[in-house]
């Protein structure tokens, strides 16, 4: 990795850099992955790469769907694995959830990197190696999933979806959690819980609701995810997003 003196102001963003860029290096990342991990930056940088109020509220939502659901699924792609392969595991860990590797360029050298990178940092468990089935309504390898894995799961969490497929997952009738820093994507608008963050700061406040949450009965956990409603939360943070712009003048 390039040596970048940490006081460097941009040391952690710079460093994240590194990490995505090596990660294409080893076969993790698909080149197309460096640019939409700059659009994600971009929309941080509206953030104040910070966890907005109504992200925060928006993990809470996420772990107490995950904890209710029969067959919770993290769906994990390149992008993810590299930068946040731990909290993913330790995540699917806490709900417990299965954790399965999709990927919009589907290459089985990478499906098999990826998967090898997983159960190198703890994941006893990784599907999608052998995806024997596809996702009704979408086109070409990006719908291969395994039946035991995305195909039949009822709660899915996709950090970093692209909006076809979240559309298709939708039709199925899953519930669908997104980790998106852009709140106009189709993804975002989609998904019936939004979570307006990094995953790398997200999927750890997942975590932390889930080992809250752990102990609250099926209904009250069914109010939590009832209450939520993503359309007007996504107009939270683009009012968050506008709000902390007009104060930059
Ligand atoms: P959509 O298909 O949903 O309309 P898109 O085509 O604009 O979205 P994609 O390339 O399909 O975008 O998906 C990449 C998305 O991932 C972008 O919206 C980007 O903001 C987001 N993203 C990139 N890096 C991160 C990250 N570290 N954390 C959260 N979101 C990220
Ligand atoms: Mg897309």
């Amino acid at each position: 990795m390039a040596d970048i003196p940490k006081n460097h102001p941009r040391y952690a963003s710079l460093m994240t850099r590194e990490k995505i860029s090596q990660a294409m290096k080893d076969g993790i990342v698909h080149e197309t992955g460096l640019i939409a991990h700059g659009r994600g930056e971009a929309f941080d940088y509206l953030l104040g790469e910070t966890t907005p109020p109504a992200a925060e509220r928006a993990c809470k939502v996420a772990a107490a769907a995950l904890l209710n659901a029969k067959n919770p699924v993290l769906s994990v792609n390149g992008n993810v694995v590299a930068l946040a392969v731990d909290e993913c595991v330790r995540l699917a860990d806490s709900v417990p959830a299965k954790i399965e590797v999709n990927l919009f360029h589907r290459t089985k050298e990478r499906v098999d990197k990826i998967s090898d990178e997983l159960r190198r940092c703890g994941a006893k468990k990784v599907y999608g190696e052998n995806a024997d089935v596809k996702i009704p309504g979408l086109d070409h390898d990006r719908a291969l999933c395994d039946k035991n894995g995305i195909f039949s799961a009822d709660v899915i969490l996709v950090p970093l979806e692209d909006g076809d497929r979240c559309c298709a997952l939708k039709n199925m009738k899953k519930t669908v959690i997104a980790i998106d820093l852009n709140p106009l994507s189709r993804t975002a608008k989609t998904a019936d819980i939004t979570i307006v963050d990094n995953v790398i700061r997200a999927l750890p406040t997942i975590e932390q609701w889930v080992y809250k949450l752990k102990d609250e009965s099926v209904d009250e956990l069914n109010d939590i995810v009832g209450m939520w409603d993503n359309e007007k939360k996504l107009s939270e943070i683009l009012f968050f997003m506008s709000k902390r712009l007009n104060s930059l003048y």
